[in-house]
């Protein structure tokens, strides 16, 4: 089999194991086993096929001129570097790239590309195929299947978008993805051994190359997971907090009504080296009469005051039966002036990609129904079209 007709997902073609996703370790001891390499020496092997993977972003073993013709015949018998198949890539009026990513026959998951955030440009990737928290204003969460993605599948996001963007070798001084959001499809402290064994490929400074300042993880609250985050990982931290009573946060997040509000800011203010220049970025959903009074505003200000911390407002992005509103503008203006004097600058998330449904919370949902229509576009045109 070739590795065109392999879906990402497999770990093995035959015999040969798909080496994304793995850590260096993992790589180490894959080659010293199948090569009989002293661990010294697997682990230089493991260096250098690290670095054509991540920083020179190599698929093919030929590439490697630093390794022997021999050794290299040797690995493209065992291994491979596999990426996950753009079966959709869409490009916003404002520069926002949504892909569709296959991972293997029946699960795809969407990733988006946002310029102009960050130090360059944010990628946003999804860390589940749906989402288990039914979050009541987001689409995602109405989707049925779910499952986690594995570390090679959330590092593929990465990969696949740095060679749609022509971003190899690693370092270039123009990189446009600078930054890595996880706030697409999926909760990722459901998932969080894949997400930090990601992140720890990614932040690698030999290959991808990102720092962990620069990797924001967005949680809707998995209390009991979020020390485990800062220790593992290093990472941001982002909170969907959307409501600054546990009544209405009950009924908005509803993980809230295992962890309320109280318990996650305790976790917050632990969370590790906080300072002003690591902030906790807390995300706030506007939503029409139900979120956004003058006088949420000034209680959300007072729940943070001793945190340090961002505030995100998100104008809510409507999706088909969605049961809330936008807010309209004038209402997030008078919202985000009151959060602005308390001291937080800009706090509008300017939407970004609403012309291809790249914004929050719509991720996946919308292709799956387009696709639908597109098939029962052929089935009705029949085959000559
Ligand atoms: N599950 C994680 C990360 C993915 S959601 C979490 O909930 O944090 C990323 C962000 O998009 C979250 O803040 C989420 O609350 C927000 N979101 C979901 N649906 C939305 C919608 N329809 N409009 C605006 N923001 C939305
Ligand atoms: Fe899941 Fe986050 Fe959507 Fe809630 S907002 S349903 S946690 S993806």
């Amino acid at each position: 089999m070739s590795t065109a007709e392999l879906s990402f997902s497999e770990t093995r073609a035959g015999s040969r194991r798909n080496l994304v996703g793995l850590s260096r370790e993992a790589l180490a001891a894959l080659f010293g086993e199948a090569f009989s390499l002293e661990p010294k020496k697997a682990r230089m092997r493991a260096s250098q096929v690290w670095r054509w993977i991540y920083h020179f972003g190599a698929t093919d073993f030929d590439r490697m001129t630093d390794i022997g013709k021999e050794m290299r015949g040797g690995l493209a018998e065992r291994f491979f570097i596999a990426r996950p198949e753009v079966v959709e890539r869409q490009v916003s009026t404002d520069g926002a790239r949504k892909y569709l990513l296959r991972m293997a026959p029946g699960t795809e998951v969407e990733c988006v590309f946002i310029p102009d955030v960050g130090r360059a440009g944010a990628l946003c990737v999804s860390s589940q195929v749906g989402c288990t928290l039914n979050c009541t204003f987001c689409h995602t969460g109405t989707q049925k299947l779910v499952r986690n993605l594995t570390a090679a599948e959330i590092v593929g996001q990465v990969l696949a978008v740095k060679d749609d963007l022509g971003e190899w070798p690693s370092n270039r001084e123009d990189r446009r993805l600078s930054n890595i959001v996880f706030m697409g499809m999926g909760e990722p402290l459901y998932n969080l051994d894949n997400v930090a064994a990601a992140i720890a490929v990614i932040a690698d400074g030999d290959g991808v190359s990102i720092s962990r300042r620069r990797i924001t993880v967005s949680t809707s609250g998995v209390v009991p997971e979020i020390p485990r985050l800062g220790e593992t990982t290093n990472a941001m931290l982002a909170i969907s907090l959307h409501a600054t009573n546990d009544a209405l946060r009950d009924r908005l997040v509803p993980i809230n009504r295992k962890y309320p509000i109280a318990e996650l800011l305790a976790a917050c203010r632990a969370y590790p080296d906080l300072s002003n220049a690591r902030r906790i970025t807390f995300e706030y959903v506007m939503l029409k009469g139900v979120n956004d009074t003058d006088a949420e505003a000034r209680e959300l200000v007072r729940l943070l005051s001793n945190i340090p911390a961002k505030i995100n407002l998100i104008p809510f992005n409507p999706w088909p039966g969605a049961p809330y509103e936008c807010s309209s503008w004038r209402r997030i203006e008078a919202f985000a002036d009151i959060v602005n004097r308390a001291g937080y600058a800009s706090p509008i998330r300017t939407p970004r990609g609403r012309d291809i449904l790249a914004a929050c919370g719509q991720l996946k949902s919308e292709s799956v129904k387009q696709r639908a229509s597109e098939r029962l576009r052929a089935q009705t045109a029949g085959p000559a079209s």
